[in-house]
């Protein structure tokens, strides 16, 4: 994708005050747009509606702005691809669910949530979901016959033991086993959201982003976002995800880690530059170009 002129993405989620940690993040995405003299949209993930606020919305924009981070697409700019809020393209991942529906890619999967707590595996680390059993896999057939994906959960079947193999900018090459490392994944789910994997794939194509910058807690993420583009033949973005920020006792910062939102840092008196400075060490790379 190298002759594309770079167009890089700021994808918070309105559901918390933005933290250090995401601070690191999106200034690396904005540094990485501008050293390639490229484009930088923001987008804001509002699509769970039970967690999504507009204050914070809002916030998160006035803490970015503040920050000194710009961008040229956003909800408060407009641009080619607007709406830039989630949670009104929904027609664009409606889109991609009968693409999936259609090429036999996605089954609808009944399983209550007792039923994947007595039967999952344990996830292989804390952060992540257990591997799905894949008990309701015989139902790929039956996915044709829904006009709506309303009422239950679509997965997406994952090639069992096939290596998912992508060479990161900043992380370098990452291998994940289907099947292993992550099963069937969630695409629509029951409560008529579409899920994390499909919205962010569907997005970033519809958007012409070139290179995706984000923390390392979503490579895993990354591995199943790929069998995604590979089904609906998107085209395959760069990936740069940065080292995540932790604190002094090596607890990764979460966003309900308040005594590191920037707000507060900022009614302290710190500057954007302190903020900054607070990524390094462990992230020096991600926020110096
Ligand atoms: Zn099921």
């Amino acid at each position: 994708m190298q002759h594309l002129p770079y167009r890089g993405r700021l994808a918070p989620s309105p559901t918390g005050l933005l933290h250090v940690g995401h601070a690191c993040t999106f200034w690396t995405a904005y540094q990485r747009a501008l050293a390639h003299n490229g484009t930088l949209v923001l987008r804001n993930e509002d699509l769970d509606p039970q967690r999504s606020k507009a204050e914070f919305a809002q916030a998160m924009m006035e803490d970015l702005a503040w920050l000194g981070i710009r961008w040229q697409e956003g909800p408060d700019l407009g641009g080619r691809f607007t709406p830039y809020k989630q949670s009104l393209r929904r027609e664009l991942y409606l889109d991609a669910w009968r693409k999936l529906r259609d090429g036999g890619f996605i089954y609808p999967c009944s399983c209550s949530r007792r039923d994947l707590i007595t039967s999952a595996a344990a996830p292989n680390d804390a952060d992540d979901e257990p591997v799905y059993p894949g008990r309701c896999r015989n139902k790929i057939g039956e996915a044709r016959n829904f006009d709506v994906p309303r009422g239950v959960n679509w997965r997406f079947p994952v090639p069992d033991g096939e290596p998912i193999v992508f060479d990161d900018l900043r992380q370098g090459r990452q291998s994940f086993v289907a099947g292993k490392d992550f099963g069937d994944f969630v695409v629509w789910r029951r409560d008529d959201v579409p899920a994390y994997q499909l919205a962010v794939v569907a997005d970033d194509s519809a958007m012409e982003i070139t290179e995706v910058v984000r923390g390392a807690d979503l490579l895993k993420s990354t591995a199943r976002q790929l069998l995604l583009i590979r089904a609906l033949r998107f085209p395959v973005p760069a990936y740069y995800h940065c080292d995540l920020v932790r604190d002094h006792a090596g607890v990764r910062l979460a966003k309900r880690h308040d005594a590191l939102g920037l707000r507060a840092l900022r009614e302290q008196g710190r500057t954007p530059a302190d903020v900054l400075a607070m990524c390094r060490p462990g992230q020096a790379d991600c926020t110096t170009q």
